[in-house]
């Protein structure tokens, strides 16, 4: 059995530095709980490239000093004491592979596969891995997944709150493993 597991936002807490990094950078005084899309060029209004020029800047010290998310470590043990095959499918550039990996050994995150694509269409890897489930954050990740087929848990998050979402949503990682160990 495997499962797919996106990164940041749902092991990695990133939202805070990243909203301290466009807060910095814009002016704004925004928190995280504020955040109500996922798009942060249109929170912050500002261009594509201004915020990949951002990323080039913070992306790296973002990564590495992003904390867990709380109880994601025990919970995704668990899943591997259950049998659970963990990938790990995240859109960040395989530029970053090294100081990805070594956060996830630091976190003590265990898992099989990493898998960094530069691109959030993550649809063809899950249907090549053939993933039982995903769990994922980004709400149009969401979207596509879970009309290719893809079983979904949203992991909630302030940018997924106020869209519609018929699947499963859990707003810890407790909730995420009583879900996948309860009905999977
Ligand atoms: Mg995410």
């Amino acid at each position: 059995m495997k499962i797919g597991i996106d990164l940041d936002g749902t092991i990695a807490d990133n939202l805070n530095l990243l909203v301290d990094t466009l807060n910095t950078h814009s002016g704004k005084k925004l928190l995280g709980d504020e955040i109500y899309q996922y798009n942060l060029c249109k929170v912050y209004s500002i261009t594509e490239d201004d915020f990949i020029n951002l990323m080039e800047q913070r992306e790296e010290e973002i990564i590495s000093t992003s904390p867990v998310i709380p109880y994601a470590r025990r919970n995704i043990k668990q899943l591997v004491n259950d049998g659970w095959e963990v990938h790990i499918i995240t859109a960040r550039n395989p530029r970053y592979a090294e100081i990805t990996e070594k956060w996830l050994h630091q976190q003590g995150i265990p898992y099989r596969g990493l898998h960094l694509l530069n691109s959030h269409d993550k649809l063809d890897v899950c249907k090549e891995l053939k993933v039982r489930l995903m769990i994922e954050d980004n709400i149009h990740n969401g979207y596509q997944l879970a009309t290719g087929g893809i079983d979904v848990i949203l992991y909630d998050a302030p940018h997924n709150r106020f869209w519609p979402w018929k699947g499963t949503r859990c707003r810890t990682w407790n909730q995420v493993y009583n879900s996948i160990s309860n009905q999977r």
